[in-house]
C-alpha cells in the first residue's frame, strides 16, 4: 500500500501496484473467513454448550486502540457463525450478558477488583485469596460459570 502511494497517478505501474494491493486484501479476507469458519465448527464439534461473552463491539471501536483488533478478528461473523452452526448440530450457544465484569472477577473466590482493565496486563492476581491465573482464561471461567447459573 505504501509502494502504491508512492507511484504516480494514471501510471502502468499504478495501476500494477493497485491490482497487487487488491489481490493481498482479498487473499487475507479469504484467509479471515476460513479460519472464522474452522474455528467455529471445531468448537461446535468439542463442546455440547458454548458461552460466549456479548462484547460490545460498537463501543469498542469507538475506542481506538481496540478498534483495529476487534475490526480484524470479524467478532460479530464469528458469533453468527457459531449461532447457526450451533443450531444445525443441537449445540446450546448462548451470549453472557456484556455488562458482567468478567475480568476483574475472581473465579475462585468472586472477589471483585479494579485491577485488571489495563489490557497489558495479562496475569489476574486476586487481592482476596491469591489466585493467580491468565486474565483470559479466569474471564472464560466466569463466563461459564454466568452462563450455567442462567439455564434452566
Ligand atoms: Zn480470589
Amino acid at each position: 500500500q505504501r509502494k502504491l502511494s508512492r507511484r504516480q497517478k494514471g501510471g502502468k505501474n499504478r495501476n500494477r501496484q493497485r491490482v497487487k494491493v487488491s489481490r493481498w486484501h482479498k487473499r487475507v479476507r479469504n484467509c479471515r473467513k476460513d479460519f472464522i469458519h474452522r474455528l467455529s465448527i471445531s468448537l461446535i464439534n468439542r463442546y455440547d454448550q458454548i458461552y460466549i461473552e456479548d462484547l460490545n463491539v460498537k463501543g469498542m471501536i469507538k475506542n481506538r486502540r481496540l478498534a483495529k483488533s476487534v475490526a480484524d478478528a470479524g467478532f460479530s461473523e464469528f458469533f453468527r457463525q457459531l449461532e447457526y452452526k450451533g443450531k444445525w448440530n443441537y449445540k446450546l450457544v448462548r451470549k453472557v450478558d456484556r455488562f458482567y465484569a468478567s475480568s476483574q472477577i475472581c473465579s475462585e473466590c468472586g472477589h471483585q477488583s479494579g485491577q485488571t482493565k489495563d489490557l497489558s496486563v495479562r496475569l489476574y492476581q486476586c487481592e482476596e485469596c491469591g489466585l493467580e491465573i491468565d486474565r483470559d482464561f479466569n474471564a472464560a471461567i466466569n463466563i461459564l460459570k454466568e452462563g450455567l447459573k442462567n439455564v434452566s
